[in-house]
């Protein structure tokens, strides 16, 4: 499955905000946007690359850019997405959204057992992990309501599941999810509401730049 291969750091500077794409990185000084907070490129340091007065476009444009960056998704699939959201009742951008966080990859993720997307990606592409007691390695499967998530029997004797009770110990698991760490499993409770994805994110301006 197609997915972004470059610079990560490089996108947080791109749109000019911390994307929070490295986990327990981008809480360190080791940041690259903490001491390269400006654009990417030859225009980036100067003009912070792009115009002061930001057309809708261009805003629109950052929105939906940020939100497939932050889920590490291009722009095919983060388009398709958008059409069933646009086919499910009630409003299209909390659809999104919403859709966006039932990925397996976020599922994961959201639940403190990797730390970051990119990981989470990764251990589901390996077979660590199987829904409903099936194996499967399609991060963008998306879960639903019920859904019981686990660390296939075979991998649990690797020693990165051997210490992630005690890492994800540490980490958060969202409310709408629940986990067992001794069983290293979880379930998906509920969809999430939309105070509960954060990602300081518009959807709105995502609608409007599809709905050009
Ligand atoms: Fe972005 Fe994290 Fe890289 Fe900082 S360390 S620039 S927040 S991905």
């Amino acid at each position: 499955m197609a997915r972004y291969l470059g610079p990560v750091c490089k996108l947080c500077r791109r749109e000019g905000e911390k994307l929070f794409l490295k986990g327990e990185r981008c809480f360190t000084p080791k940041c690259a946007f903490e001491h390269r907070g400006y654009a990417p490129g030859q225009h980036g340091r100067t003009k912070q690359g792009r115009s002061e007065r930001e057309s809708d476009y261009a805003r629109q444009l950052r929105a939906k850019q940020k939100a497939r960056r932050i889920y590490g998704i291009l722009e095919r699939q983060f388009r398709r997405y958008f059409s069933v959201a646009l086919r499910k009742r009630g409003l299209t951008g909390l659809n999104l959204l919403q859709t966006l966080e039932m990925r397996m990859d976020n599922v994961i993720y959201r639940m403190g057992l990797a730390d970051n997307r990119a990981e989470a990606r990764q251990l589901v592409t390996h077979g660590h992990f199987v829904v409903n007691g099936r194996r499967t390695d399609v991060p963008s499967m998306l879960l639903k309501p019920g859904d019981v998530l686990s660390v296939r029997e075979g991998s649990r004797k690797h020693t990165y599941f051997k210490e992630l009770p005690e890492i994800a110990a540490e980490k958060q698991c969202a409310a709408w999810l629940e986990r067992d760490l001794k069983q290293l499993s979880g379930r998906v409770l509920r969809i999430p509401e939309r105070g509960e994805i954060d990602g300081n994110l518009n959807e709105q301006l995502i609608v409007e730049y599809y709905s050009r």
